[in-house]
């Protein structure tokens, strides 16, 4: 469903300098006066209908990797294919179609508009898309049922509990109807019990959906939950790509078994 190919992204005064040396072999800590190097060298497929995790301590580089795979950031060098569409290099007409037919995102903090209710928050991305108030409602009170906001629809964010804003976040990415979907920590900043509720009902619904999801975590237990196949990064590397068995029986360095050894 996504490929990226030799994707590298830094951040700085002279990116294209630090990317030339950083592929010539030079550590990330050397290249510090030309920029930040938060991706080096990524390369992976997703297939269509898996959870592919990317996994990893905070400043690892995942957001910056899950921000190329829709266009919002763009490689400083390398590609990135969404099914059969380059998204490198092209303009930002072609960027806005692909956020519009081919993958939403989820964001950690819901980014929800406080003064709209449950149902218009739902509805947002298909009224910036000029589509007819009466199909708006009825794909968004669709998806509100999927995620078990019936009854709520009338509601303000601030009135709802965290999970379930973030079910409406959920509902806000399901409503475009985009085969991939795009998750930053989407569920870690809620409490232990609705989190591990949040995540049983994604595996569900992408069963059912057959969507292809891209979910970020810093939480390995989160990871192996979810994860069809984790990528494991390290500043800005991804340093281990498996299974979740792979990944416990055969951590790929001491950083992977480090992290393995924390798990439940
Ligand atoms: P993660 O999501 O794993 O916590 P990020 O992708 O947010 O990691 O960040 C990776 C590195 O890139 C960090 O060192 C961070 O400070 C840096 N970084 C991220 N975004 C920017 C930016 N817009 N400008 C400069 N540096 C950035
Ligand atoms: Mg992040």
């Amino acid at each position: 469903a996504i490929r990226a190919d030799r994707i590298y992204k830094v951040f700085g005064r002279r990116p294209r300098e630090a990317v030339k040396r950083l592929a010539n072999g030079a550590e990330r800590s050397s290249v510090t006066g030309f920029g930040t190097a938060a991706v080096i060298d990524a390369s992976f497929d997703v297939k269509v209908g898996e959870i592919f995790v990317v996994m990893g301590l905070s400043g690892s580089g995942k957001s910056t990797l899950i921000r190329m795979l829709n266009g919002l950031l763009e490689p400083t060098s390398g590609s990135v294919n969404v099914l059969g569409t380059e998204i490198t290099g092209v303009s930002e007409a072609v960027l806005r179609d692909v956020r519009r037919t081919k993958v939403s995102m989820v964001f950690q903090h819901f980014a929800l508009l406080p003064h709209r209710t449950v149902i218009d928050n739902a509805a947002y991305g298909l009224e910036v898309q000029g589509i007819p108030a009466a199909e708006r409602h009825e794909r968004a009170q669709r998806v509100i049922e999927r995620v078990g906001l019936s009854g709520w629809e009338d509601k303000l964010p601030g009135q709802l509990s965290g999970g379930m804003q973030q079910r409406v976040g959920l509902a806000r990415a399901l409503v475009a109807d985009t085969d991939i979907l795009l998750m930053d920590e989407a569920f870690s900043a809620l409490d232990p019990l609705i989190r591990r509720e949040m995540q049983e009902q994604l595996v569900e619904l992408q069963r059912e959906l057959g969507k292809t999801i891209v979910f970020i975590t810093h939480d390995l237990n989160e990871a192996m939950f979810l994860g069809d196949r984790i990528a494991v990064m390290r500043d800005g590397r991804i340093v281990q790509l498996g299974t979740p068995d792979d990944i416990l029986t055969d951590p790929a360095n001491d950083y992977v078994a480090q992290f393995v050894q924390d798990v439940d």
